[in-house]
């Protein structure tokens, strides 16, 4: 389900191993790349960690990032190299389980099949916090969804909500629009674009922090939860952390955390905050100083780098008056959630996320790939996928094949 690069890499060793199946997708072959990022999207990722099964970026540009109509034909290719059979335009509406095996049932009519893998994507919708039905109706709202470029919004102060890699990205293009921003801080991962000479991507790759598997995590409901890095691809490899932000003049808010007669609540603590980012970066950094130690790899890359912590404003609004006129959009950059409204099987949890060992659910032959951490840190990026898509098809194969 689902012809992202999951579905299409899942297909990929299917075919492999000559197991008939077939790849339902609601749109076209990525459908979320060409639906759901806003004009100037960049993949946060190096072409060159642009790789799927078969398939790897080979163009003049290998430290630069894909543009959003890069990555969709990046991944069309990999569905016509690997052959996938994809039947766009099916919506799946419902899956539930009958006599040992699926019924799938589409806007296309009904499938039966003993095995079905859910690659239907992590970020089917925007997160918003409930309290946004008590914003003024006088301030627009916007998700990432609906945002394609400042030219769409009315002129005026834009409050953007989250300062993950969407929340950041988006309140630099506003504040270069020339709009006075705003950007409320939660938790945060911070983390230089590049660091002694090569693009942090690099050091997490070559360190192993990106390989850990889900089964040597101390913490996994954390790390799954864990919100993205604060990075952007950009030509220069700039570094987007929040003292760049704060240089052009966005002003830094704390934790939205309340609507009351029409005033955003903050909360305060920016400081705690911003020293949790800072000590978690450094200590990020000391792994790869320690890999690049124990590995002779010193002579390779620049000398060890420490960074300014992140600068705390003088002051801080607690709170903004959004009846005032000074705020005329909010731009809700605080997260994704997956959609399984579809499901009719008892594999969810109470917080909408699948019950899973590794991508292997509690359903014989139900299977998931794409998710946050599903087998590795590096899961639900692109280069993250064949590993993982390799190991859930041989478990697939092994059950049809015990099943006879
Ligand atoms: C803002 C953002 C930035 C990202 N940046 C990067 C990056 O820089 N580098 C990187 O490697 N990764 C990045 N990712 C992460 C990752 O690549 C995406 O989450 C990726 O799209 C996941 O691939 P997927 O195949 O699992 O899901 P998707 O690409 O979302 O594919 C799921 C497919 O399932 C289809 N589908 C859903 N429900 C149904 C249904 N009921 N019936 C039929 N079809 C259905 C959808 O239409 C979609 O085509 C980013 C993600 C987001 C949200």
């Amino acid at each position: 389900m689902g012809a992202g690069h999951a579905g299409l890499a899942a297909s990929h060793f299917l075919g492999e191993r000559s197991i008939d199946h077939v790849v339902l997708e609601r749109g076209e072959v990525a459908n979320s790349w060409r639906r759901e990022r806003w004009d100037s999207f960049r993949l946060l990722t190096p072409n060159w960690q642009s790789r799927l099964p078969g398939l790897r970026y080979e163009g003049p540009d290998p430290d630069g990032y894909m543009t959003v109509g890069e990555v969709v034909e990046f991944i069309e290719r990999f569905a016509k190299v690997s052959r996938a059979p994809v039947r766009t335009g099916t919506d799946v509406t419902s899956l539930r389980r009958v006599d040992g095996g699926y019924q799938v049932t589409t806007s296309d009519g009904e499938i039966r099949c003993r095995a079905v893998v859910i690659a239907s994507g992590a970020c089917n919708r925007p997160t918003v916090p409930r309290f946004n039905d008590a914003v003024p109706a006088s301030v627009e709202q916007l998700t990432p969804f609906d945002y394609r470029g400042p030219a769409q919004l009315p002129d005026g102060g834009v409050l953007v909500v989250g300062a993950s890699a969407t929340g950041v990205q988006l309140a630099a293009e506003l504040r270069r629009s020339g709009r006075p921003v705003t950007l409320s801080v939660g938790e945060h991962v911070r983390v230089p674009r590049t660091y002694r000479g090569r693009d942090v991507l690099w050091w997490m790759n070559a360190s192993g922090v990106w390989d850990q598997r889900f089964d040597e995590i101390d913490d996994l409901a954390r790390a799954r939860r864990l919100p993205s890095p604060q990075l952007v691809g950009t030509p220069e490899r700039m570094t987007l952390d929040l003292n760049a932000l704060a240089s052009t003049g966005v002003e830094l808010v704390g934790r939205w955390a309340a609507v009351r007669d029409g005033r955003a609540l903050f909360s305060g603590g920016l400081r705690n905050v911003f020293s949790l980012a800072d000590l978690k970066m450094e200590r990020l950094l000391d792994t790869f100083d320690a890999w690049a130690r124990t590995h002779g790899r010193d002579a390779e890359v620049g000398s060890p780098e420490r960074f300014a912590p992140t600068r705390v404003p003088e002051s801080t609004r607690l709170q903004l008056d959004l009846r005032s006129g000074e705020i005329r959009t909010i731009v809700w950059a605080t997260g994704f959630r997956p959609d399984y409204g579809w499901l009719d099987v008892p594999v969810v949890d109470a917080k909408g996320l699948l019950r899973h060992e590794g991508g292997v659910l509690d359903s014989p032959g139900l299977y998931a790939l794409g998710l946050p951490v599903l087998r590795r840190r590096k899961s639900t990026f692109i280069h993250g996928i064949e590993a993982d898509a390799r190991e859930v098809v041989d478990h697939l194969a092994r059950y049809l094949a015990l099943r006879g």
